[in-house]
């Protein structure tokens, strides 16, 4: 991961290692991220475009620039708004419709609570006896603990893309300040 002063971040990722041995057999995903300004109006329709993203990585340090810059010609770009919402109370027809995942609580830069509500959901499916009332309740609780939750997490991943975009606050930020965990 690196972050530039003028509020870009660039990341990069092994995402398949055929030989451990041999690096020009490895396959990268590279990832850079900006807020948009009023000057990203005229892309807001279209995608963003390879030397857009060569252009924002060019005063990075290596290897973050050299690896964007040496992204071959016609490499697509996959564009992704991020976007979020907080979660509200909804209608869930007497606990006969439900939401989970980035449908109930889009988050921005985050890991996903989709697993964490699947395994609240079946749980309390399995708490429930076979009448319509106690669906209800069993529904009720599932999605009082996910918006909670979600909620929360909504909030944070927020403040934190919103934080690792501006330098002044990047020290800030719950990044820098709680750190990122290896877990492999
Ligand atoms: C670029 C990117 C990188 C990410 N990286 C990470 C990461 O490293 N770690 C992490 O934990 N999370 C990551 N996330 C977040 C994670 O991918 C999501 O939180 C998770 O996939 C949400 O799961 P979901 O099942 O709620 O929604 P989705 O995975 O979006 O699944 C919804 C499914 O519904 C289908 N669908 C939509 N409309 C209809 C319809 N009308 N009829 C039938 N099917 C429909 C869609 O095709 C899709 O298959 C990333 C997200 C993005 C966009």
């Amino acid at each position: 991961m690196a972050f530039h002063p003028d509020g870009v971040f660039a990341w990069i990722s092994a995402i398949d290692v055929p030989n451990v041995k041999a690096p020009e057999t490895w396959k990268f995903q590279l990832m850079t991220s900006w807020r948009k300004s009023d000057d990203d109006e005229k892309i807001e329709t279209a995608d963003v475009g390879l030397a857009d993203v060569k252009m924002r990585t060019k005063d990075f340090a290596d290897p973050f620039r050299s690896a964007n810059a040496w992204i071959p010609k016609g490499t697509p770009v996959y564009t992704n708004r991020v976007t979020y919402w907080q979660p509200v109370p909804w209608d869930n027809l007497g606990g006969m419709m439900s939401l989970a995942g980035d449908a109930a609580h889009l988050m921005t830069f985050r890991l996903t609570h989709a697993i964490a509500d699947v395994a609240k959901y079946v749980a309390a499916l399995r708490t429930m006896k076979l009448d319509q009332e106690k669906l209800k309740d069993a529904i009720c609780d599932y999605e009082n603990e996910i918006i909670a939750r979600g909620g929360e997490e909504v909030g944070l991943s927020t403040m934190n893309t919103e934080m690792v975009h501006q330098w002044d606050k990047l020290m800030q930020s719950p990044l820098f300040q709680k750190g990122a965990k290896r877990i492999a």
